[in-house]
């Protein structure tokens, strides 16, 4: 068990050093601000949103370890698939990370995502893992107000 924990640990370090989509795309249409106020966590997701498909996605900010790898995994994850199947992976992503801490995780489904699995024992960085995601479903539904985790 510690040789994958220490595995997880590796992808969320080498995410966090070198993140995925990372910065602001031209064509976006949508953004939306986020912010975790327990951890510091504050971010930017940009997508570009053409009919229900998710036609890129890329983000920008600052935060802890957990929640930049967190936001490079999810936008690797959703890019270029139809908005619902991005919001049902959150579903599942939420799920996963709120779950209790001996329940077996749907890697099939989650990919690398399952990795956060591992917050389930620190409740605190749930909502460093879930603060882009929570971003990215406010911006598909085109919120206006920045989304807060408190
Ligand atoms: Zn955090």
């Amino acid at each position: 068990m510690s040789e994958l924990r220490e595995l997880y640990q590796e992808i969320i370090l080498e995410h966090n050093k070198t993140p995925r989509n990372f910065g602001k795309i031209e064509t976006a249409n949508r953004t939306q601000e986020g912010y975790n106020p327990l951890c510091g966590d504050h971010l930017h997701v940009h997508l570009h949103v053409n009919g229900d498909q998710i036609e890129d996605i890329s983000f920008e900010g600052s935060g802890c370890a957990i929640s930049k790898a967190s936001a490079s995994l999810m936008t690797a994850a959703i890019k270029g698939v139809p908005v619902a199947e991005a919001l049902e992976l959150f579903e599942h992503f939420h799920q996963m990370v709120t779950a209790e801490i001996d329940e077996p995780v749907d890697d099939e489904r989650l990919g690398k995502m399952a990795i956060f699995a591992g917050v389930r024992e620190f409740p605190m960085r749930v909502k460093c893992a879930t603060l882009a995601w929570h971003t990215m479903k406010a911006a598909v539904q085109d919120g206006q107000d920045p989304v807060s985790t408190e």
